[in-house]
Protein backbone atom coordinates (compact mmCIF):
# COMPACT_ATOMS: atom_id res chain seq x y z
CA UNK A 1 0.00 0.00 0.00
CA UNK A 2 2.29 2.95 -1.47
CA UNK A 3 -0.47 5.47 -0.31
CA UNK A 4 0.23 6.74 2.75
CA UNK A 5 0.06 9.82 4.11
CA UNK A 6 0.60 13.84 2.49
CA UNK A 7 3.17 14.48 5.57
CA UNK A 8 5.13 11.00 5.28
CA UNK A 9 5.06 11.74 1.56
CA UNK A 10 6.89 14.93 2.01
CA UNK A 11 9.50 13.52 3.95
CA UNK A 12 10.85 10.95 1.39
CA UNK A 13 10.11 12.70 -1.87
CA UNK A 14 13.14 14.82 -1.79
CA UNK A 15 15.38 11.89 -1.45
CA UNK A 16 13.62 9.88 -3.83
CA UNK A 17 13.57 12.86 -6.74
CA UNK A 18 17.81 12.62 -6.39
CA UNK A 19 17.72 8.95 -7.09
CA UNK A 20 14.83 9.10 -9.85
CA UNK A 21 17.42 11.92 -11.45
CA UNK A 22 20.43 9.07 -10.84
CA UNK A 23 18.20 6.48 -12.70
CA UNK A 24 16.66 8.99 -15.56
CA UNK A 25 19.78 8.62 -17.23
CA UNK A 26 20.71 5.38 -19.59
CA UNK A 27 20.16 2.17 -18.29
CA UNK A 28 18.55 1.86 -15.26
CA UNK A 29 17.82 -1.56 -14.34
CA UNK A 30 21.07 -2.79 -12.77
CA UNK A 31 21.16 0.63 -10.50
CA UNK A 32 17.76 0.51 -9.79
CA UNK A 33 18.47 -3.26 -8.06
CA UNK A 34 21.46 -1.62 -6.70
CA UNK A 35 19.27 1.22 -4.75
CA UNK A 36 16.65 -1.50 -3.81
CA UNK A 37 19.69 -3.79 -2.15
CA UNK A 38 21.57 -1.16 -0.55
CA UNK A 39 18.22 0.36 1.20
CA UNK A 40 17.58 -3.45 2.19
CA UNK A 41 21.27 -3.58 3.30
CA UNK A 42 20.76 -0.50 5.29
CA UNK A 43 17.74 -2.07 6.53
CA UNK A 44 19.47 -4.95 8.04
CA UNK A 45 22.32 -3.09 9.47
CA UNK A 46 19.90 -0.80 11.81
CA UNK A 47 17.07 -2.99 12.59
CA UNK A 48 19.25 -6.23 13.19
CA UNK A 49 19.07 -9.73 10.82
CA UNK A 50 15.96 -11.46 11.11
CA UNK A 51 13.57 -13.82 9.46
CA UNK A 52 10.44 -11.28 10.58
CA UNK A 53 12.72 -8.02 8.56
CA UNK A 54 13.38 -10.29 5.62
CA UNK A 55 9.95 -11.82 4.93
CA UNK A 56 8.54 -8.20 5.30
CA UNK A 57 11.09 -6.85 2.89
CA UNK A 58 9.86 -9.32 0.51
CA UNK A 59 6.48 -8.76 0.98
CA UNK A 60 6.50 -5.04 0.63
CA UNK A 61 8.72 -6.03 -3.07
CA UNK A 62 5.46 -8.15 -3.63
CA UNK A 63 2.91 -5.40 -2.81
CA UNK A 64 4.71 -2.76 -5.11
CA UNK A 65 4.99 -4.83 -7.75
CA UNK A 66 1.46 -6.18 -7.81
CA UNK A 67 0.08 -2.56 -7.17
CA UNK A 68 2.10 -1.49 -10.51
CA UNK A 69 1.06 -4.42 -12.49
CA UNK A 70 -2.68 -3.70 -11.21
CA UNK A 71 -2.27 0.13 -11.77
CA UNK A 72 0.32 0.58 -14.59
CA UNK A 73 0.26 -2.93 -16.00
CA UNK A 74 -3.22 -3.91 -16.90
CA UNK A 75 -4.58 -0.93 -17.98
CA UNK A 76 -1.12 -1.33 -20.73
CA UNK A 77 -2.06 -4.44 -21.75
CA UNK A 78 -5.64 -3.50 -22.43
CA UNK A 79 -5.10 -1.19 -24.63
CA UNK A 80 -2.49 -3.05 -26.32
CA UNK A 81 -5.65 -6.07 -26.25
CA UNK A 82 -8.02 -3.57 -27.71
CA UNK A 83 -5.67 -2.10 -30.75
CA UNK A 84 -3.75 -5.37 -31.67
CA UNK A 85 -6.28 -7.58 -30.74
CA UNK A 86 -6.80 -10.88 -28.15
CA UNK A 87 -4.83 -13.87 -27.70
CA UNK A 88 -6.91 -15.40 -25.13
CA UNK A 89 -10.86 -16.71 -26.07
CA UNK A 90 -13.27 -14.73 -23.56
CA UNK A 91 -13.60 -16.48 -20.20
CA UNK A 92 -16.93 -17.20 -20.94
CA UNK A 93 -15.95 -19.87 -23.93
CA UNK A 94 -13.12 -21.49 -21.74
CA UNK A 95 -14.95 -21.95 -17.82
CA UNK A 96 -16.58 -24.84 -16.72
CA UNK A 97 -18.10 -23.55 -13.22
CA UNK A 98 -20.68 -20.78 -12.56
CA UNK A 99 -19.15 -17.58 -11.21
CA UNK A 100 -21.80 -17.14 -8.47
CA UNK A 101 -23.11 -20.44 -8.01
CA UNK A 102 -19.88 -22.88 -9.15
CA UNK A 103 -22.50 -25.18 -11.02
CA UNK A 104 -20.64 -27.27 -14.14
CA UNK A 105 -21.55 -26.76 -17.54
CA UNK A 106 -20.92 -25.85 -21.09
CA UNK A 107 -23.34 -22.28 -21.40
CA UNK A 108 -22.27 -19.04 -19.47
CA UNK A 109 -23.36 -15.92 -19.97
CA UNK A 110 -20.28 -13.20 -21.12
CA UNK A 111 -19.65 -12.29 -17.22
CA UNK A 112 -19.20 -16.26 -16.38
CA UNK A 113 -23.42 -16.97 -14.94
CA UNK A 114 -25.47 -19.67 -15.70
CA UNK A 115 -28.50 -19.58 -16.66
CA UNK A 116 -30.01 -20.73 -13.85
CA UNK A 117 -28.30 -17.95 -11.90
CA UNK A 118 -29.46 -15.13 -14.65
CA UNK A 119 -33.09 -16.85 -13.85
CA UNK A 120 -32.84 -16.46 -10.12
CA UNK A 121 -31.82 -12.69 -10.60
CA UNK A 122 -34.40 -11.88 -12.27
CA UNK A 123 -36.65 -13.03 -10.51
CA UNK A 124 -37.81 -16.42 -11.68
CA UNK A 125 -39.60 -18.86 -9.03
CA UNK A 126 -37.79 -22.29 -9.43
CA UNK A 127 -41.23 -23.09 -7.86
CA UNK A 128 -42.88 -22.71 -10.79
CA UNK A 129 -43.14 -25.93 -12.78
CA UNK A 130 -43.85 -24.54 -16.80
CA UNK A 131 -43.83 -21.43 -18.50
CA UNK A 132 -45.49 -19.54 -21.34
CA UNK A 133 -43.19 -20.50 -24.36
CA UNK A 134 -43.97 -16.99 -25.52
CA UNK A 135 -43.63 -14.58 -22.44
CA UNK A 136 -41.92 -11.92 -23.87
CA UNK A 137 -39.52 -11.36 -20.92
CA UNK A 138 -37.85 -14.76 -20.89
CA UNK A 139 -37.62 -14.33 -24.78
CA UNK A 140 -36.09 -10.59 -24.57
CA UNK A 141 -33.60 -12.29 -21.56
CA UNK A 142 -32.57 -15.02 -24.15
CA UNK A 143 -32.10 -12.03 -26.82
CA UNK A 144 -29.82 -10.60 -24.86
CA UNK A 145 -27.57 -13.53 -23.25
CA UNK A 146 -27.06 -15.04 -26.77
CA UNK A 147 -25.88 -11.42 -28.07
ZN1 LIG B 1 -24.93 -20.28 -11.42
Amino acid sequence: MPYIQEEERKNLDKAIKTISNALTHGDFRGRLNYTISKLFSNLLHSEGMSYGLINDFIGVLECAKMEAYRRIAVPYEDSKIASNGDVYPPSHVVIRNCIRCGANGDTFSKEGVCLKCIMKEVGYDESIKSIDRYDNDIAELAKENNA
